[in-house]
């Protein structure tokens, strides 16, 4: 296959309500999209630069048209051809990256005529998604946990982080609300002290929470040993962890039972199976979760999962959250998400003109 165009377009996507978390609110996200052409084929592929991944929308359109120059006739096979010349143009650049090399298996996956899912070895074709309930006062909170679970959602994912003993009675009563038979994660996103994310763990531990997500800062490595180690609740680390090397480092601290992992994070989905292979090596079960990200990057993240077998959990729910989202083709269905079943990744891409 020979790239013959990469054109890309910066678009601002509107949530249909201000997301809250530890570390601050959100009414939008910036996601940059890109088409791939290679003959009659469109690969598409779309980066969602954040804080985490130390990106922003000037950096990935840089990196993008860096990358156009670069790769503009170029041939290819397989995705891992191009994938360490970009890692060397864009080391610190993983949404840019990743945006490329989805609209690459796009393509390859639509050359051999499969859905991604199948191309990349998986056999499943849908798995259970949690949803987001981000940080806000109690009754809000369990109005919103009553709705989504109404709509078939059988898992939910309580933002945390701000005050750990109005987190504790959040979580006491979206789990009164909702019954037994959802279940329950929760996210500090680097909100705590490690005492209090304690506090909160043990006060919180008969509410039947599966996990918690990164309760301290991505420094504070100790924090993250003491709360694996004490902690009711079993810890995830997710902001520390975007490269191979971080999964080793976590290892030898212990400092995490379980890993969060996004595509935009690590680079992509080839860096993200290295990433999945090391957890799976290291005994640590995966999520694959995401930014505020569209339906095309939210259908990669669940090709990928789909195709991995040490992937737990999903989290996979930014797309529900905007008021506008230029793609589409994912299905929901009794609280699983649905992968397409045409060739590729399935998802169609329409800006309004
Ligand atoms: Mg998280």
């Amino acid at each position: 296959m020979r790239i013959d165009l990469m054109e890309f377009l910066p678009v601002t996507l509107q949530r249909k309500e201000t997301f809250t978390i530890a570390r601050g609110s959100s009414a939008i996200s910036e996601a940059i999209f890109l088409a791939v052409h290679s003959g009659k084929r469109t690969g598409h592929g779309v980066a969602v630069p954040t804080n985490v991944t130390r990106e922003n929308v000037h950096s990935v359109l840089n990196t993008l048209q860096g990358f156009a120059r670069t790769f503009g006739g170029v041939e290819f096979e397989k995705p891992f051809q191009l994938q360490e010349r970009m890692d060397k143009l864009a080391a610190n650049q993983p949404s840019a990256r990743a945006a490329v090399e989805m609209a690459l298996f796009d393509l390859s996956a639509q050359a051999a005529g499969m859905p991604l899912y199948a191309y990349l070895g998986g056999r499943r074709d849908r798995m259970l998604t949690d949803m987001t309930v981000g940080i806000m006062d109690t009754d809000a909170a369990v109005d919103r946990a009553r709705r989504w679970a109404g709509v078939g959602f059988r898992a939910l994912k309580i933002k945390v982080g701000r005050d750990w003993k109005a987190d504790v009675k959040r979580v006491k009563a979206i789990r009164d609300a909702v019954g037994k038979d959802i279940e329950l994660r929760v996210d500090g996103n680097q909100g705590f002290s490690w005492s209090d994310a304690l506090s909160f763990a043990r006060n919180a531990r008969n509410e039947g929470v599966a996990f918690f997500e990164q309760p301290v800062s991505v420094d504070d490595w100790e924090g993250m040993r003491a709360l694996t180690e004490s902690s009711p609740i079993p810890i995830m680390a997710d902001e520390m962890v975007l490269t191979p090397d971080d999964v080793k480092k976590l290892r030898w601290s212990n400092a995490a039972r379980a890993v969060n992992m996004k595509l935009m994070k690590h680079g992509g989905i080839l860096r993200s199976m290295e990433v999945n292979t090391l957890c799976e090596a290291a005994g640590y079960p995966t999520m694959v979760g995401c930014m505020g990200e569209p339906q095309l990057s939210v259908a990669a993240g669940l090709h990928f999962a789909l195709a991995q077998k040490n992937v737990h959990w999903l989290d996979l729910d930014s797309h529900f959250k905007f008021s506008s989202d230029p793609t589409s083709g994912l299905r929901f269905d009794k609280g699983e998400l649905v992968a397409p079943s045409k060739p590729g990744l399935g998802i169609d891409v329409k800006f309004p003109t």
